[in-house]
């Protein structure tokens, strides 16, 4: 996968921080805003649904209960009418006698009995009653002019009276269903009864229930709550006041309007209402919300009122809302922290992919650089290749040099060789004519002498023609030898002389490998070694040193000895072919010539010093083997 670059890119501050400010600086308020926005709305909905739910179960409550009431009611309807057909009470009506009285008072206590009414009564059309179930009590009814009830006005009239009232006499409360009596089409007088039903109230009590029933007036004439109980739903006028008090319906009760904390309509004959708590209820509570579902009673003027406390559902609503506000802060910490996670994965990714690609450029570089490499290294094997090539064509070229060197050497040697040659050759003419003569004349020592000269003579030549077919031998002046071996072999080899003149050999050199033929090392060894002990011979305490040092690249070996030394006229000659200062047969004056051409042919030379102490050093300086031309390529 191929990263983007720009992704990588910085941002200027001012634009980076801004936008994370901003998220940090309004995120928690806007998070908790909407916490607290979303409770209320859970617990809204769930208020509100569960007002829905607690209106449909009111709503067949209020049905159920409504018609309790109404059926409560309506049991004593038809009581009045029936004393219609009653014809003691006509009787009475029409004759108020005592025994009629007595009569109707005995058949109405009767009947009250029965039928568990408060009391039923009759009374003429003035209003006075004339005969009552509660003839014999002491606050009785009996003479009582009750003309100015409204359910007697209405029932005079014909009509039916229907009236809620608190009895003036005695205080009690009590509804009345009057019916004007009739006879032959006209109102002779009119029944009463009076009926308790605050049985009802305790029926409420009983099942828990909330409820009350007010009257046309909007008093509360029944209700589950005894403090409710004649207080007006909604509000009256002065003049409304006062005539209730003259009509002495509610007795002399103050008629206090009950007034809600708070009221909210819901739907038509629904309401949400909040009333302060009364002393019943747990001292905590300060307000009590209810459910008011009003239906009206039928054949009544009345209403019911059923009222569902709220408290349950508003405690659920409120959980609810809680839930919410927490499953809310619940998901938007998860949804945070998943964001969070993803970014950190979303840098981490980056990071890899980065590392990745910087690890892919890496790799392509190191393969770049390994082809360079290679190409170079192929170059620098070629190059070594051709460099042998062209050393081993130098060398080849230095041998053919050499050994052209050589033969030219020879070349200029050849008049000496010749003349060192022919001096021999000349002698060996005379003396082998010579010692023919001698033997002719029989002088046998003569020629004996003569033959031992030609020998010796012999033998130089031969000497001569050994040394130089050895420096003309095609060698291998590149090869290798061990200073410390070629010093050892050498003076193994002059050992005897060493001896017998008595020499003291200082070695002072280190055992190290030198670009020369072994056996050539040796050669100029044993004929510098030689030298110095024939010009030490006849010296008292003669020494030998043997020193040697490494500089630039080469080993400087000096061979000094205490012997006589070389007088300046010797120096001149001394490398030259066959100069030799030597008396006799002793040198042949090839040695030095020869040494110094063979250091030169393995690429060092060979000096003479002279000492001011006496004596002479021979410098031979020979290339090191180094640990490079140790090594093959
Ligand atoms: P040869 O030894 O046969 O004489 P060289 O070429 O070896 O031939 O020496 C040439 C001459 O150099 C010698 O004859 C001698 O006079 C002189 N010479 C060489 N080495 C020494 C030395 N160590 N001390 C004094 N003279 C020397």
């Amino acid at each position: 996968m191929k990263c983007d670059p720009t992704l990588y890119r910085a941002t200027p501050p001012s634009l980076a921080v801004k936008p994370r400010l901003i998220r940090h600086l309004f995120l928690p308020p806007l998070i908790i805003a909407l916490t607290i926005g979303l409770g209320y709305l859970g617990f809204w909905i769930s208020e509100h649904y569960g007002i829905r739910g607690l209106a449909e179960n009111g709503e067949r409550q209020l049905e159920l209960h409504a018609r309790a009431v109404e059926s409560e009611i309506s049991k004593y309807t038809y009581l009045p009418s029936l004393l219609e057909l009653e014809s003691s009470v006509s009787q009475l009506l029409d004759d108020p006698t005592p025994e009629h009285r007595k009569t109707v008072n005995e058949y109405l206590e009767g009947l009250n009995r029965r039928s568990l009414s408060r009391a039923i009564y009759v009374m003429d059309t003035t209003g006075r009653v004339m005969a009552t179930s509660n003839w014999r009590d002491v606050d009785s009814y009996l003479g009582e002019d009750l003309s100015f009830r409204a359910y007697f006005q209405n029932a005079v009239r014909g009509q039916p009276g229907r009236f809620y009232g608190i009895g003036s006499t005695n205080g009690e409360p009590g509804y009345y269903l009057a019916h004007g009596l009739e006879q032959q089409g006209k109102i002779i007088g009119v029944a009463v009864v009076k009926v308790r039903l605050e049985a009802m109230e305790e029926r409420w009590q009983r099942a828990r229930l909330e409820a009350f029933v007010s009257d046309e007036n909007g008093i509360i004439i029944l209700s589950s709550d005894p403090a409710r109980r004649l207080k007006s739903v909604r509000p009256l006028s002065d003049d409304t006041k006062e005539r209730l008090a003259r009509s002495l319906q509610y007795y002399w009760f103050p008629l206090n309007e009950l007034i809600p904390l708070a009221r909210e309509r819901l739907t038509e004959g629904m309401e949400k209402l909040t009333f302060p708590a009364n002393t019943e209820v747990a001292a905590e509570k300060q307000a009590i919300s209810y459910l008011s579902q009003t239906r009206p009673l039928n054949d009544t003027p009345w209403n019911f009122t059923l009222l569902t406390p709220l408290e349950d559902l508003r405690r659920q609503s409120i959980n609810q809302g809680i839930l919410v506000a927490v499953a809310f802060a619940l998901v938007a910490f998860l949804l945070i922290a998943w964001n969070e996670r993803r970014k950190v994965i979303a840098t981490r990714l980056a990071a890899r992919e980065a590392l990745q690609e910087a690890n892919s450029q890496l790799e392509r570089r190191i393969t770049e650089r390994t082809t360079d490499l290679r190409a170079s290294n192929d170059r620098l094997k070629s190059q070594i290749r051709e460099r042998r090539q062209a050393e081993e064509t130098l060398r080849r070229a230095q041998d053919e040099l050499v050994q052209a060197g050589k033969l030219a050497a020879i070349g200029q040697m050849s008049t000496s060789i010749a003349h060192e040659l022919n001096q021999p050759l000349a002698a060996l003419r005379t003396l082998s004519g010579n010692t023919v003569r001698f033997l002719e004349r029989g002088q046998l020592d003569t020629a004996s002498a003569n033959l031992k000269t030609i020998n010796e003579l012999i033998d130089r030549m031969g000497r001569i023609t050994a040394s130089l077919r050895s420096f003309a031998r095609r060698g291998d002046d590149k090869g290798r030898a061990s200073l410390g071996k070629a010093v050892e072999a050498a003076l193994q080899l002059l050992a005897g002389r060493l001896e017998n003149q008595g020499v003291q050999v200082h070695a002072g050199f280190d055992d190290i490998q030198v670009q020369i033929d072994q056996t050539r090392l040796e050669q100029i060894l044993v004929n510098l070694i030689g030298n110095a002990l024939d010009a030490m011979q006849d010296r008292p305490e003669p020494r030998l040193w043997l020193e040697g040092q490494a500089q630039d690249g080469k080993y400087r070996l000096r061979v000094r000895d205490n012997g006589h030394g070389i007088d300046p006229e010797t120096r001149k000659h001394l490398f030259e072919p066959f100069f030799t200062t030597k008396p006799g047969e002793q040198g042949l004056g090839l040695g030095l010539t020869l040494s110094a051409s063979l250091a030169a042919a393995a690429g060092g030379h060979l000096d003479v010093e002279h000492p001011e102490g006496g004596g002479s050093t021979f410098v031979l300086s020979l290339p090191l083997v180094s640990p490079l031309s140790a090594e093959p390529l």
